[in-house]
C-alpha cells in the first residue's frame, strides 16, 4: 500500500512517499515492513514488526557462504552485531529495520564502510580500520572465513531464520544494557503528553 504523506523531515507537502506490505516469514509468522523515502530531502527511513508477541531474544548464527541465503528480520529496536568485523548497530533515529537474508546484512555494512571512508577521508588509522572491516566482511561472501551474527531485541520482534541459529532468552542485565528503539518510546511518551493536555481541558470544561 502507498501512500503521499508531508515529509517528516524536510515538511514537503504529499511529497513523501510511504509503504506498507505484509510479508509471511517462515518459522517467524507475518511481519509488517514500512517505510518512507522523500525525493526532495532524500530521508529514508524503514521499519519492521512482528504481528506475533514474541519473547526478547538474542539470535546467534555462525555465518559463511553456504547460510548467505538465510532470512534475517531485523527490527529497528534490535542490536546487531558481528564482534569478529567489530561491527555493532545499535537502535536510533538512524538506524533501520529490515527483512532481509545473511548476504543483505552483509552487504549493508560493507556500503555503510564505504560511507564511513567518505566520512573519514583524513584519518589515516581510522581509514585502515574500516579498510579491515570491509575486505573481512568480503572474506565472508567469499567463502574465506567465517564470523558471528548476532541480533539482540528486546522486543522479541527480530529473528535469524536458519536451523543453526541459537535463540536465548535475553538475561535481566543484558535487558538493562541493550539500547532500544527510543524513537518509538518518544512517540509512546508524545502519546502520553497529549492525552495529558487532553484530560487538563477536559478538567476545565
Ligand atoms: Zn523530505
Amino acid at each position: 500500500m502507498d501512500m503521499k504523506i508531508d515529509c517528516p523531515v524536510c515538511g514537503v507537502k504529499n511529497g513523501a512517499i510511504s509503504k506498507m506490505d505484509t510479508t509471511n516469514i517462515p518459522y517467524f509468522g507475518e511481519v509488517i515492513e514500512t517505510s518512507i523515502t522523500c525525493p526532495h530531502c532524500g530521508f529514508k527511513h524503514s521499519d519492521v514488526m512482528s504481528v506475533e508477541k514474541n519473547d526478547p531474544a538474542k539470535h546467534t548464527l555462525t555465518i559463511n557462504k553456504d547460510n548467505l541465503n538465510s532470512r534475517v528480520v531485523r527490527s529497528q529496536t534490535s542490536t546487531v552485531s558481528i564482534p569478529e568485523a567489530g561491527i555493532k548497530v545499535e537502535p536510533g533515529p538512524k538506524s533501520q529495520g529490515y527483512v532481509s537474508n545473511v548476504e543483505g546484512v552483509i552487504e549493508r555494512f560493507i556500503s555503510a564502510t564505504h560511507r564511513a571512508h567518505a566520512l573519514y577521508n583524513e584519518d589515516e588509522e581510522s581509514l585502515n580500520n574500516i579498510k579491515t572491516t570491509r575486505e573481512f566482511l568480503e572474506s565472508i561472501l567469499d567463502g574465506k572465513n567465517e564470523a558471528t551474527l548476532i541480533i539482540e531485541d528486546p522486543y522479541g520482534q527480530s529473528k535469524i531464520v536458519d536451523l543453526k541459529a541459537e535463540s536465548v532468552p535475553l538475561t535481566e542485565e543484558e535487558l538493562k544494557t541493550l539500547k532500544t528503539g527510543f524513537t518509538i518510546l518518544d512517540q509512546e511518551d508524545l502519546e502520553k503528553e497529549k492525552q495529558k493536555v487532553k484530560d487538563e481541558e477536559d478538567k476545565e470544561e
